[in-house]
């Protein structure tokens, strides 16, 4: 590191749900220099490709840096007065639920914070969802079915002391790269440490890898099911921890009948040898997390292949002790931050439950509110099916793309263009989502924001500013407060910083909060500034009597009623068929150095370097079958539209299946959109798109 420590200001880095600890100062001739900090527990100094291209990405080329209506620069009084008079109308003529807010992972955590209290406690409607349902919303759901409440289990350090690492769904080299650096450390270090890799790809993880299951997709929930029945009949199963700290794991072992190896190799598209493999290593083997992401979330069934992963964990009693655990690692910055103050469209602050009247009772007494949302909004996919339809009136999207973004997305860029009266905060002044915004907000950017994350080990740091928000740039918590304000709620969103907001929320978590909430921060119910500036990164719960990190689930100690955790009954199930026309799988996903739409990324040359150009992926053999050469152009259709993509043939993609980078746009490269071929299936408890398993053909172009 070339700059002087002192002068460097601590914050985090705005990508990954990893949430690694930089430092960061502006020289004197504008340019950025940074390094990772040495001192946060998540990453102790190191830094990815994209992390480290950060000085790269905050030029102002293409900042949004004044507000605007209808193509018309105006002032921040005038542009916020508009926001309310429309937000309003649609509320005084067509109810408070023919309005909704579309919001991200990449808000921090007091952002995410005042729009929900707006949206839920007094605008009275729960039609405020976020892309993060596209990441870990049947993580959600499935970390509440079994243990009652949304808690991760497990910590960085788990995997590190792991004698076993499941890797499910997750390309974690590109995706998660620190984490993925970590574990590759600790098994240099005691190369007795297993890996597994389940992923219909072979994707760079593999590389340290012991062993890769290439399953089908979706065959994951079989390979689960399986295991349990595996576990139950070589007698693995921690008879004792059942007993005294888990219900249900009769009818889950019942559910999970009949699962010979050669039902499940049929399901998952395995061979018995690659299943004996899997279940004797994890048979023999105690100290072991399963890391999961995507490629279990994402899917019609992610909610059952997460308690399907949480069954054999409860069964064996591993769960709450060093090196063990089921562990969701969240894709985006703040997706658990957002998760804490109820940022999905079915949950409250301080992880309450919006169906829970006591809850509903709690949180508007807290709040001084004078209504609160009393039935579950419009969840991600719905919410712009419900703006296609005509049903939503007024719509404010908040640092995020969803034309882009969500499935079927021709359809969801057409809904928000026909929308009567679209808001959009961002930073950028030109996106698929922004340039329909009839109301344009300049957002401060990273390194211009003060605030907090979550990141996926429930670690809280802060993002803190170091250069100063161009133009007429606002933080986003200061631009929902001014609206609520406008809209006649001024005493409940007066605040002077984002401090009294994270104040606040501390507080509410831990009001009437007696050990019976899982999200507990009470103490920083109290911090001033100083308190705030000065805060150190730490871990959830951090209850009002303690001032260390809360360890979680040891002994027990779950948050259903019976303080129990939960098997749930998952079935092996069948397959998903497709249509004969589209007989192909398409798989979505990252690459190592972008981000999301890339308009953060898309500006570093250094990272576009790397993959260039939209591409497809796809197996020598099934390229020979339809005539196409590395690096021919391809078209790649579903029933739902068409994208053109250069052919990229390798072998770890698996036959029968294509993979598809999620960044480019058509703004970036004409006919890139992948997401336009996604259909808008979801998971039925969550909600969550099923983005990776669409049926697609191929032809040469
Ligand atoms: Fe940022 Fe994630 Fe890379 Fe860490 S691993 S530097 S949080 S992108």
């Amino acid at each position: 590191m070339s700059f002087e420590e002192p002068q460097a200001i601590r914050t985090t880095c705005p990508y990954c749900g990893v949430g690694c600890g930089v430092r960061a100062r502006r020289e004197s001739d504008g340019s950025v220099q940074l390094s990772g900090d040495p001192e946060h527990p998540s990453n102790f100094g190191r830094l990815c490709s994209k992390g480290s291209a950060l000085p790269e990405t905050v030029g102002l080329a293409g900042r949004l840096l004044y507000p605007k209506v209808d193509g018309r620069r105006m002032a921040w009084d005038d542009a916020l007065g508009a926001v309310a008079d429309g937000f309003t109308r649609a509320i005084e003529e067509h109810g408070p639920d023919s309005v909704a807010f579309y919001c991200s992972g990449q808000l921090l955590t007091e952002d995410y914070y005042l729009a929900n209290k707006l949206m839920k406690g007094f605008i009275g409607s729960a039609n405020i969802d976020t892309n993060s349902r596209l990441c870990m919303a049947s993580a959600v759901a499935g970390h509440k079915r079994a243990f009652g409440a949304d808690t991760v289990p497990c910590t960085y350090e788990d995997l590190e002391e792991a004698d076993l690492v499941v890797l499910v769904g997750s390309n974690l080299a590109w995706c998660h790269p620190v984490i993925y650096q970590r574990i590759a450390a600790a098994k240099e270090k005691r190369p007795e440490m297993k890996i597994v890799l389940i992923d219909p790809r072979r994707t760079m993880t593999a590389d340290i890898a012991d062993l890769h299951l290439p399953i089908r997709a979706d065959g994951d929930v079989a390979l689960f099911t399986g295991l349990l029945a595996w576990l139950d009949e070589h007698d693995a199963i921690d008879r004792s921890y059942v007993e005294n700290h888990t219900e249900g794991f009769g009818d889950a072992l019942k559910a999970a009948q009949p699962a010979s190896l050669e039902r499940i190799a049929m399901l998952t598209g395995l061979n018995a040898e690659q299943l004996t493999a899997f279940y004797d290593l994890f048979t023999r083997i105690q100290k072991t997390v399963t890391l999961f992401s995507q490629g279990v979330n994402q899917s019609q069934r992610g909610t059952d292949k997460v308690n399907a992963i949480i069954n054999y964990h409860l069964a064996t009693g591993r769960i709450g002790r060093p090196g063990m655990g089921p562990f969701s690692i969240t894709g985006q910055p703040n997706a658990m931050g957002g998760r804490e103050v109820g940022g999905l469209a079915n949950t409250l602050a301080a992880h309450m439950e919006l169906e829970d009247s006591g809850h509903r009772d709690r949180v508007q007494r807290f709040w001084h509110s004078p209504r609160i949302a009393d039935k579950p909004g419009l969840k991600a996919v719905e919410l712009f099916q419900a703006v296609a339809d005509g049903r939503i009136k007024a719509l404010w999207i908040m640092a995020t793309n969803p034309a882009d973004t969500l499935p079927e997305a021709d359809l969801v860029e057409q809904a928000i263009k026909d929308c009567p009266f679209v808001v959009v905060s961002d930073v950028v002044n030109e996106t698929d989502t922004v340039r329909h915004a009839h109301v344009k907000l300049p957002a401060a950017a990273w390194g211009e924001k003060d605030g907090t994350v979550t990141n996926s080990e429930r670690r809280i740091s802060r993002q803190r500013p170091f250069l100063p928000m161009p133009g007429d740039a606002q933080p986003d918590w200061w631009i929902i407060a001014e609206v609520g304000k406008r809209m006649g709620f001024e005493d409940a969103f007066a605040y002077d910083g984002p401090d009294e907001i994270f104040a606040e929320h501390a507080a509410l978590s831990a009001f009437e909060n007696e050990g019976t909430r899982d999200f507990d921060i009470g103490a920083c119910a109290g911090l001033d500034r100083g308190g705030y500036d000065a805060l150190q990164p730490f871990q959830w719960p951090r209850p009002k009597e303690s001032t260390s990190s809360g360890q979680v689930f040891v002994d027990g100690g779950f948050f259903t009623q019976s303080g129990r955790g939960r098997l749930v009954p998952i079935s092996p199930s069948v397959r998903r068929e497709h249509d004969p026309a589209f007989p192909m799988t398409l798989n979505t996903g990252r690459v190592r150095d972008h981000w999301h739409s890339m308009t953060r990324t898309g500006r570093s040359p250094r990272l576009s370097q790397h993959l260039a150009e939209p591409f497809v992926e796809l197996n020598p053999r099934d390229a020979a079958r339809h005539g196409i050469a590395n690096a021919d152009i391809v078209r790649v259709s579903s029933g739902d539209g068409a994208i053109l993509v250069r052919a990229l043939l390798t072998d770890r993609q698996s036959p029968g299946s294509v993979f598809v980078p999620m960044h480019w746009t058509d703004q970036f490269a004409s006919n890139a959109r992948v997401d336009r071929l996604v259909p808008a299936v979801t998971d039925p408890l969550s909600g969550q798109p099923a983005s990776k398993n669409a049926a697609v053909r191929i032809e040469r172009f």
